[in-house]
């Protein structure tokens, strides 16, 4: 038993901890962590009593530098945080290898907001969460990165737990499958991933399985893992950034198997959902904007919704500043900058297609080991523009391009940011390509990565 004292002790540490974090690290702080309860510090550690299992590998996962700082910062001790989840309300876990990424208690169907660019998507899922391997197999959601796609197959996901809490999902993303299977010839284990992926899941959900572009063996794998979950009468959820025929150098085979059981496209939304989605974002972060202020957001975001939490996160910190007021010369201020950088977008794979164009080389190369001149230039300029044209992180961009270290994107983006200023028929090059980039992104609908690449 805890004591009292102990408890009320834990509860006020706790509330300090919540004001600072809000204080220094908003863009963490959500809605649900009042319903976290601080049980008692002991032994060096607080520990936090989660509602769910989700919610609990997220924090323990995503968060817990953070809650470290504001706990030592609040109290003037070294200590330690611990979160647990006990009785029924704890979900079985989401089947994952290495558990490398949790499910986020916020991607789940009530928050997420249904206008027409994507209600086809939202209701396929649905769908498929009532009735596992029964409605739409495979369901292949694709989208410009940002608009929902990871979100809809977490929610699905969190959606099946919900209705049956032993049921097997094995959820990953595709530079995931891709990493693993490829440890799994280095290792000799080949047989452990195989039995992991074809007879220990009843749902498979594969995000981003664009990854799979120009990359042979594990095209290979996934087909074969495909043919031997379906007719079990497993679940298949797959998405990507573009359609299964606009995923460049992927096998026909696979091409037409993704695209046999429903194709749902999620478009940009509009004004409409925008607005209610930067109210919803907001309140979920526990700040409720004007009116006004809000049409400014939604206004300014026009091409993804991850642009909306990154204005909502620099309004937050400019509030901060400003004595907590959201007016609209503050959203000015915040957001100013923003409508250019807005605008800038296209996809991994335009980008791409445009370097190999010009180069005159293969996606695959761009993604294998070759290290001769001829590819590495080519190599460099598509990881550099991936960086500036598109909202892949370094990782995200390094996992693309052959599963290379986030430190290598960095290296190419300084390599050719510097043979930009030195070299000046090099900086003709690289201008050509980004004006023909320049045009996609001024098209007003952006075309088939397909066309992009013939
Ligand atoms: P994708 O996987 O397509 O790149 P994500 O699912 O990661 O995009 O979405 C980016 C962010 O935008 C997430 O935080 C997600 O919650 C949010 N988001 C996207 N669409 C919606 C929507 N319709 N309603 C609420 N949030 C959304
Ligand atoms: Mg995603």
């Amino acid at each position: 038993m805890v004591s009292l004292d102990a408890r009320s002790q834990a509860c006020n540490t706790w509330n300090e901890m919540l004001t600072y974090l809000r204080q220094f690290h908003s863009p963490v702080v959500r809605q649900w962590f009042s319903d976290l309860e601080p049980v008692e510090i002991a032994g060096g550690v607080l520990t936090v009593r989660c509602q769910t299992l989700i919610q609990q590998q997220h924090l323990s996962m995503k968060c817990r530098p953070v809650f470290v700082e504001a706990l030592q910062s609040v109290t003037g001790k070294l200590l330690g945080i611990n979160f647990i989840c006990t009785g029924s309300a704890g979900l079985n876990p989401v089947m994952n290898l290495c558990n490398e990424v949790p499910l986020s208690p916020d991607y789940i169907f009530e928050n997420f907001v249904v206008g027409p660019a994507n209600d086809l998507a939202h209701r396929a899922c649905q769908a498929v969460a009532m009735q596992p391997g029964r409605v739409y197999n495979p369901l292949f959601i694709h989208g410009a990165p940002g608009l929902g796609k990871t979100h809809l197959l977490q929610a699905t996901c969190q959606e099946l737990l919900q209705r049956q809490s032993d049921i097997r999902i094995l959820y990953i993303t595709c530079e995931q499958f891709v990493n693993h299977f490829m440890e799994s010839i280095s290792s000799g284990n080949q047989g452990q991933f195989r039995a992991m992926f074809r007879s220990k899941c009843d749902v498979l959900v594969v995000d981003d399985i664009h990854f799979l572009a120009g990359r042979d063996r594990s095209q290979e794998e996934f087909f074969h893992t495909f043919n031997a979950l379906l007719p079990q009468g497993k679940q298949i959820i797959l998405s990507s950034d573009s359609p299964p025929r606009d995923i460049p150098s992927m096998e026909e085979r696979l091409v037409s198997r993704f695209a046999n059981g429903l194709l749902a496209e999620i478009e940009p939304p509009c004004f409409e959902t925008r607005l209610i989605i930067v109210k919803r974002k907001s309140h979920l972060r526990g700040v409720n904007l004007p009116d006004d202020v809000a049409e400014f957001v939604a206004k300014r975001c026009e091409n993804n919704v991850r642009e909306i939490e990154g204005a909502i996160t620099k309004l937050m910190g400019q509030a901060m500043l400003n004595g907590g007021q959201y007016t609209m010369a503050l959203a000015q201020t915040a957001l100013g900058d923003l409508l250019p950088q807005a605008s800038r977008m296209v996809s991994i794979l335009q980008v791409v297609g445009h370097v190999t164009r010009f180069f005159n080389v293969r996606v695959p190369d761009l993604q294998g080991k070759k290290r001769h001149k001829s590819i590495t230039l080519p190599r460099q300029v598509s990881m550099y523009l991936v960086r500036k044209y598109t909202q892949y992180s370094l990782e995200e961009t390094g996992g693309f391009f052959g599963g290379r270290d986030h430190t290598t994107v960095m290296h190419s983006v300084k390599t050719i940011e510097r043979l930009r200023q030195t070299d000046s028929g090099f900086a003709r090059q690289i201008e050509q390509i980004e004006n023909g980039l320049e045009r996609e992104i001024s098209r007003p609908a952006p075309i088939a990565a397909s066309q992009a690449m013939s």
